[in-house]
């Protein structure tokens, strides 16, 4: 393809993603094809010989959009956002262009620089604390997902703690460093049942025995009870296990609660264990003072990370990873083979972000994010989450208001949780009532052993229309959603 041919086919995707944008809403928002359908449209063999690009766009019309399910579209409420904005498909689109894979500073300085200044620009965004921003010990990192960063967190965690930890701040006076744990000690770590499953996944990644991993009880807002992680800590040190690892969540998958950041923090102190923030949904709310209280406490996590690409406008994938101490990351993931060996990085002063994570090729993800702040600004975000709040605070009101229906959770956030009061199976068939209308997709949760339906309202095109017309498919006909009793 000479450049002239990339011009004009680039200028016909553009034509071709802004009408999707514009009809997104026209679409049915659940994919309706049957397992295979795709497959079964899609040659068996890759093409011999090159074809006109006309035939590729006629095929991602014809045969790849049934099969999607529109993310984008104002009726998505299915999962937390998943936000393609303008600006940052641009952004993405630039950094596919340049093509850089920046895992050294040396292989592209502004891939890594750029990376630094805008997650250091973020800390300021959401009130986090200055100790998370590169100019002193700590800093951020992007990664693909809040998993891979929740991983990481886990391996530093134990390369901390065999190292000789953090410095305890009760026991014997504070005056020693937590025990220093050989490659045998029972390490344990922390969560509560609502966390989400990444954490189960990165412990067992790591190599640390499921029965090590403490899920904590939570309360009746389905927050951890720090009381119950308080007992379950202390049984652990009594019976010689080492506490390394635990993990707090600012906004479940489930229901959005919030954990006792500030109380879970300072156990995990008192024990000389890492503790680490899961604020992937949530964590965007901080760009709004008024929900900075959802955050209090923060300053005590070792580590922290969120989802710009859940709420923040920034398409997927971008996840921020913060640290209060860098060395711990690099100790735990620095291997450097000859080839790797350059002068920029023997001088110490430059961050190589291959040592902050486990892959060593990495995008140049941080472009998106930067066009996504420059282009929305400060007001921009806080405007689109504040609609988004709204908006979940409109829809609760409606719910708690109706003798049909009641809320299964509280709503802080985007989410809403509700379900019918005549039981799990009129609210299951609510939920496929509104899924096969094709005008809105939401998913179901279990809140108190009860099925919960999950609106999560976050989409950048999503209005009080898309959400009326939930409730109207709620109301209008429920009667014919239920199979009727035979007399
Ligand atoms: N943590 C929480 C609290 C989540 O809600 C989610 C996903 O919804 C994740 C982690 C996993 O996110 P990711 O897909 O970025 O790994």
């Amino acid at each position: 393809m000479t450049p002239e041919q990339f011009r004009q086919h680039g200028y016909q995707v553009i034509d071709w993603l802004a009408d999707y944008i514009e009809n997104v809403e026209e679409y049915p928002v659940l994919s309706r094809v049957r397992p295979g359908a795709i497959r079964s449209r899609l040659p068996d063999a890759a093409p011999d010989v090159g074809e006109p690009f006309e035939l590729v766009l006629r095929d991602l019309d014809q045969i790849i959009l049934p099969g999607i399910t529109h993310w984008q579209s104002p009726g998505f409420f299915a999962y937390f956002p998943s936000n393609a904005s303008p600006a940052s498909i641009l952004g993405d689109l630039v950094s596919s262009g340049l093509g850089v894979q920046g895992m050294l500073w040396s292989t592209s300085p502004a891939c890594t620089e750029l990376e630094m200044h805008v997650l250091d620009w973020l800390v300021d965004l959401m009130g986090l604390p200055a100790a998370f921003k590169s100019d002193g010990l700590g800093g951020g990192v992007i990664q693909d997902t809040a998993s891979s960063s929740t991983l990481s967190t886990i391996v530093a965690a134990r390369a901390r703690t065999e190292k000789g930890g953090r410095r305890r701040e009760k026991g014997e006076n504070g005056k020693r460093n937590a025990k220093s744990a050989s490659r045998d000690s029972e390490l344990v770590a922390y969560a509560s049942r609502e966390a989400h499953s990444s954490v189960e996944k990165g412990i067992r990644i790591a190599g640390i025995p499921r029965e090590n991993l403490r899920l904590v009880d939570v309360d009746r807002e389905l927050a951890m009870d720090a009381d119950a992680l308080a007992r379950v800590m202390t049984d652990d040190v009594d019976a010689g296990r080492v506490p390394f690892f635990v993990c707090a969540t600012i906004g479940t998958t489930g229901t959005t609660a919030i954990d006792p950041v500030r109380r879970i923090g300072e156990l995990a102190r008192e024990h000389g264990a890492w503790f680490h923030v899961d604020a992937a949904y949530a964590g965007s709310a901080a760009v709004c003072p008024e929900l900075r209280w959802t955050h209090d406490g923060v300053e005590l996590a070792d580590s922290y990370t969120f989802n710009p690409h859940k709420w923040l406008l920034t398409n997927f994938d971008c996840n921020a990873l913060y640290v209060q101490d860098r060395t711990s990351l690099i100790d735990a993931f620095s291997i450097t083979p000859e080839y790797l060996r350059n002068a920029a990085s023997e001088t110490g002063d430059v961050i190589d972000y291959r040592d902050w994570h486990v892959q060593l090729g990495r995008r140049f993800r941080a472009l998106k994010l930067w066009f996504v702040l420059r282009h929305y600004g400060a007001e921009g975000l806080r405007a689109h989450i504040r609609k988004d709040v709204e908006l979940a605070q409109y829809f609760a009101g409606l719910v708690a208001a109706s003798d049909d229906y009641e809320l299964a959770a509280p709503a802080t956030f985007g989410l809403v949780c509700f379900r019918h009061v005549e039981g799990d199976d009129t609210t299951r068939a609510v939920m496929d009532r509104i899924n096969d209308s094709g005008r809105a997709y939401l998913t179901h949760t279990v809140v108190d052993g009860r099925v919960g339906l999950r609106l999560a309202i976050g989409g950048v095109r999503t209005e009080r229309r898309h959400v009326d017309e939930v409730w109207d498919l709620m109301g209008s006909g429920l009667d014919s959603c239920i199979e009727p009793e035979d007399d």
